[in-house]
């Protein structure tokens, strides 16, 4: 997948602009605060559904602006697309190839990126939301029905957490309903394991092979699923029947907690390094490696999966990197897309086909 252009009007500190990008290494670099992470996180928003650092829509219109538009166009092997999203007071407008969509989840699963940020540094040690997240996220960009079976997750989720608040507070509560929303739950919950399991087995295999590459064969990294059902079986009703026995027995815990204990919402993924759990064990080198053997094969299952690779947005993460791996990225680049930004042009040790001048929301090409 290659982006060729990012169009933006009144989006964070860009008043208007129509960037292009070409295959291989494009680098936006530029001083502090002039607008290169703005451009990762207008193109990023196609890819999740979301910024990845607002809390909500407005903060990214420019300040004193109605509204936004911003707009990527793309080569896939199937042909050009283009995606469109425009935010104007409450009213919201989405765009595929110019036609109208109306939800979120048709817009996401349509462009794929990567995205890897200086927060993901803590992807290793931090608790489980970040794993969580990157888990959801990935997913969903390889298999069209995972975003759908979560949100009807969530939304079972939400009604039986709202009944087991009445029963903690000793107010009337349904059991029958919440008989039915577990029922629900166990269904939901059986299609958002398989694919996790589906993935998690193919993100192990690729982050196996780059943390052999990045570390001269010492090191070896294995990932799993941690969940609350343990089962050989990929058989969905043998799950469905487990989730089952998992929301609907024992709950005087929850009762009293006025919560949702166990489910996919609370799962993880344990991150091993060298058969030692890298969450306690590991020092900063190998998390900083560990992040990036994920965050590559993350990019590698949706090449496997979809037949081809993602664009990859590193933001300001090439500065902590060493050389070594540094190189790897970039030497690395082949048939892919890379966006990095930089305050630094020399981190790319000359491996740019594109560089792009970033001054107070306004791009220009060098050169
Ligand atoms: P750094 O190298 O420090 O990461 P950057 O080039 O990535 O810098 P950005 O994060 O893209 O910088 O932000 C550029 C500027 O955008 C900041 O000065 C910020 O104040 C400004 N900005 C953020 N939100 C808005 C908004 N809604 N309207 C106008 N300007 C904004
Ligand atoms: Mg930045």
């Amino acid at each position: 997948m290659i982006l060729k252009r990012f169009s933006a009007t009144n989006f964070r500190n860009i008043e208007e602009c129509n960037v292009e990008f070409k295959p291989g290494v494009n680098l936006l670099h530029g001083r502090n605060a002039q607008g290169k992470t703005n451009a990762i996180e207008g193109i990023y928003i196609f890819s999740r559904g979301k910024s990845f650092r607002a809390r909500e829509d407005a903060e990214l219109v420019k300040f004193g602006s109605p509204g936004f538009r911003i707009a990527i166009e793309y080569d896939k092997k199937s042909g050009s697309e283009s995606l469109e999203y425009a935010l104007y007071g409450k009213e919201r407008l989405r765009k595929k190839n110019g036609y109208k969509i109306s939800r979120v989840t048709e817009m996401v699963g349509n462009f794929k990126s990567v995205l890897f940020y200086p927060d993901d540094l803590g992807l290793v040690k931090n608790g489980p939301e970040g794993r969580r997240s990157f888990l959801n996220i990935a997913a969903s960009q390889c298999y069209p029905a995972y975003m759908k079976h979560y949100a009807d997750f969530k939304k079972a989720l939400d009604n039986r957490n709202c009944i087991l608040k009445f029963i903690q507070k000793g107010l009337f509560a349904d059991r029958n309903e919440l008989y039915s929303w577990s029922s629900m739950m166990a269904e939901y919950s059986s299609y958002i394991y398989l694919l996790r399991e589906d993935y998690i087995k193919r993100l192990s295999f690729y982050a196996k092979k780059v943390m052999r590459d990045i570390s001269s064969g010492k090191e070896d990294i294995e990932i799993t699923h941690k969940c609350d059902i343990k089962t050989d079986s990929l058989e969905r009703e043998k799950i469905r029947e487990k989730y089952e026995r998992v929301f609907l027995t024992d709950n005087e815990a929850e009762f009293s907690a006025g919560l949702t204990l166990h489910g996919p919402h609370r799962d993880d993924i344990v991150i091993s390094l060298n058969g030692k759990d890298a969450r306690y064990f590991a020092s900063q080198g190998q998390q900083r490696s560990a992040v990036l053997a994920l965050k590559l094969a993350e990019g590698e299952v949706i090449r496997e999966v979809t037949g081809e690779y993602p664009v990859y947005l590193f933001d300001d993460v090439l500065s902590e990197l060493d050389e070594i791996r540094r190189r790897y990225v970039l030497e690395d680049a082949g048939e892919k897309q890379i966006i990095i930004t930089s305050c630094d042009p020399d981190e790319l040790l000359g491996f740019t086909t594109n560089e792009i001048d970033v001054c107070d929301g306004r791009y220009s090409v060098d050169g």
